[in-house]
């Protein structure tokens, strides 16, 4: 693969809390590497380009939520990841793949079905800064905040990415799933930009699309920031 395509998905909707600053992370920890990649910030109402190779969803309020929404039933983003293609996504951006969501008026909607999950009205909000381990991947504490008014659960085909050791998962539990990996698709309720906060994870994620593990860059300020970080609540 000599140059990846990161589409930034709406992210003038998908975007809050500076998540789309996950996206100028994997540009520059790429370009660290001297690996080459072009970022596509596609707005809602353009068409979404379907060759690329990693897809990136951010947060957002509940009614441009469901703007988002729509609009991705209709663009091509399952086929897309069908034919081998990458998202990463946090918070809205997680809740609008799944199977199900329901609105802040009670209606419920059909999700993109990307992941096995389910979110519905918690009736609270979660708000607070969050650390979890990861289940899987064997990579550092992951630090993030979270804030939103709903809450996922899981099903049998997808996996948590994370559970966590201080602050409420996915559905609002205390040691409570964090996250979801399912397939080519890994999804977060955690912003920060979460990936700014945890350099690590960026890199492991950026692996999984290069299709290789990358070779290890020399500790600089984001790695001081995620150590500044985790342990310090
Ligand atoms: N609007 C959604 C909720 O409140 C997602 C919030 C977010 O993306 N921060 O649950």
């Amino acid at each position: 693969m000599t140059s990846l395509t990161i589409v930034s998905v709406y992210p003038e909707v998908l975007g809050t809390y500076g998540d789309s600053g996950n996206v100028r992370v994997l540009e520059r920890r790429l370009a660290w590497r001297g690996i080459s990649s072009t970022v596509l910030d596609v707005p809602l109402g353009a068409a979404l380009p379907l060759q690329a190779d990693l897809y990136v969803l951010g947060g957002s309020e509940d009614e441009i939520q469901h703007r988002a929404l729509l609009a991705l039933r209709e663009s091509g983003l399952q086929s897309a990841v069908g034919n081998g293609a990458h998202v990463f996504a946090v918070c809205a951006g997680l809740q609008l793949l799944g199977n199900s969501m329901r609105r802040g008026d009670g209606s419920q909607v059909e999700g993109l079905g990307l992941l096995d999950a389910v979110t519905e009205r918690l009736g609270r909000r979660v708000v607070g800064e969050v650390e979890a381990r990861f289940v899987d991947a064997a990579l550092p504490t992951l630090t993030g905040f979270a804030n939103h008014g709903a809450g996922t659960e899981l099903g049998p085909r997808a996996r948590p990415l994370a559970v966590t050791t201080s602050g409420l998962g996915n559905g609002g539990q205390p040691r409570g799933p964090e996250g979801v990996v399912q397939g080519s698709v890994v999804a977060t309720y955690l912003h920060g930009p979460v990936l700014a906060r945890n350099p690590a994870f960026a890199d492991w994620l950026l692996g999984r699309v290069v299709g290789r593990e990358l070779r290890p860059l020399p500790s600089g300020p984001p790695e001081a920031l995620h150590a500044a970080l985790v342990g310090n609540r």
